[in-house]
């Protein structure tokens, strides 16, 4: 089979169903053949910097030798092997690894296969704790906050569902207490005093919250302080109710720490559930995982089958994921890693300054690895399509980015290079000044017409 651009371009359009995408109005996709270290290589052989990570999956470049030497051998080893009534050592490794590194009180790890499925096993754990302690008829809620995204499954998008990606599934979706946040909705003391009368009003009947601890992804790379986030935890929690962290994106030393969780902690807040997934296995394999307390884990233990937690996936604790996993956190504790993660970090401190007095520029913020920033648009009804403008100014210039709406971000992989980053920042300006351009352009048709 051959591999011209053309020829992959056409063959996807017969066969290729692509996620979050009209395929009748999107541009063809961009036809990659190869990855190396932060780098994306198309069929042309033209060489892009993967500033997103990927979808927020890679953690320590494209191919690296570690991560792959590692699935090689596992693959060699044991490939799958159902993991009812079986065990094996890579999980086994894995869930050790994950626990020990993890914060109180999280001591079991439930494995599956993805973000959504690690979100569904935290929710459905939350409500048949319950139910196993008799209290399911009476805590049947769930709260979350608005603009979290949780994952595309049904409980997810439940979660999830103020983030306007599911208008089609809302009659499926069960209700959901949703509270403003300290992001950019309101303060954080009125996000307090709203979960305050929420807890007053109705707390003995909510099961469980769910959040993204310190950064809100997919709405828009929101942050929150950690302090604000464990004030949230211990409220819920002196009402009896369960907190889940979705750790989906945050995971891995996104924001600075091996978890969001770590820092949340530092204040004293913890969580009950914690969900894992992206950067689980470098961004390897696809897997997901869902850390749980022994006092949760102890709920479900009963002569009586009814009360196990009866969920699973064939795929569960697949051993080529766990191997990439357990290659992955190795890399993720060496100094050299810790030091990206920190070099990375300072350069995005650097220009959030640079960027905090720009013209067309708004709100450049910084956690870990992760900046973003809003892009000012003078034209309200541009905003829908600032993003695919965006995307395609950068790939122009050989940066792969996907923003969110009007919102820029950069979410690298740790081995990105100074020079890499510093030359995304630099088009940055670049793409900056050709915006003010078209805007421009945009505003005198405005006015034509
Ligand atoms: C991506 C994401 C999910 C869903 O993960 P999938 O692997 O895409 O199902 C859930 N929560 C958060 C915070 C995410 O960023």
């Amino acid at each position: 089979m051959t591999h011209t651009a053309d020829q992959l371009i056409a063959r996807d359009a017969e066969f290729c169903w692509h996620p979050f995408t009209q395929a009748q109005t999107a541009k063809a996709p961009l036809p990659i053949v190869r990855g190396e270290a932060e780098f994306l290589f198309d069929a042309k052989g033209k060489r892009y910097f993967d500033a997103v990570s990927s979808w927020w999956v890679n953690l320590h470049g494209h191919c690296n030798p570690v991560v792959s030497e590692a699935i090689k051998a596992q693959l060699d080893t044991l490939e799958h092997v159902m993991f009812a009534g079986i065990t094996h050592p890579a999980a086994i490794d894995l869930a050790q690894a994950l626990v020990d590194r993890a914060p109180q009180p999280l001591k079991k790890v439930f494995f599956s296969d993805n973000g959504s499925t690690a979100i569904e096993v935290a929710l459905k754990v939350a409500f048949q704790h319950w139910s196993n302690l008799g209290l399911g008829q009476q805590r049947r809620k769930l709260l979350a906050l608005q603009g979290g995204y949780h994952g595309d499954t049904f409980g997810a998008m439940a979660a999830g569902r103020s983030s306007g990606f599911y208008d089609p599934f809302k009659p499926w979706l069960f209700e959901v207490e949703f509270l403003p946040t300290g992001t950019c909705a309101c303060t954080e003391e009125e996000a307090l005093s709203s979960l305050d009368s929420t807890l007053a009003q109705q707390g003995d009947q909510i099961a469980a919250l769910i959040l993204e601890p310190l950064v809100q992804g997919a709405s828009g790379m929101r942050m929150m302080r950690a302090e604000h986030v464990a004030e949230i935890t211990k409220r819920c929690q002196r009402a009896g109710v369960l907190v889940i962290f979705d750790e989906v994106m945050t995971g891995f030393g996104r924001t600075g720490s091996l978890f969001a969780a770590q820092q949340v902690a530092q204040f004293g807040g913890h969580a009950d559930l914690l969900c894992l997934s992206k950067g689980l296995t470098g961004g390897y394999m696809p897997m997901g995982a869902t850390l749980a307390s022994q006092a949760l884990y102890d709920s479900f233990l009963s002569d009586d089958v009814g009360k196990a937690f009866l969920h699973g996936h064939s795929y569960t604790a697949n051993p080529l994921g766990c191997a990439a996993g357990l290659a992955s956190l190795q890399l993720l504790d060496n100094t050299a890693t810790q030091r990206n993660i920190e070099r990375i970090h300072s350069i995005h401190q650097y220009w959030q300054v640079q960027l905090s007095t720009h013209p067309l520029i708004e709100n450049p913020r910084v956690c870990g690895t992760i900046a973003a920033f809003e892009l000012k648009s003078p034209i309200d009804a541009y905003g829908s399509a600032s993003s695919q403008w965006l995307r395609e100014a950068f790939l122009d210039h050989s940066i792969i980015v996907r923003p969110l709406g009007n919102t820029m971000y950069w979410i690298p992989p740790y081995c990105t290079s100074s020079d890499t980053l510093e030359h995304a920042y630099q088009t940055l300006l670049k793409v900056l000044k050709q915006w003010e351009v078209t805007q421009a352009r945009l505003f005198s048709d405005t006015e034509l017409f």
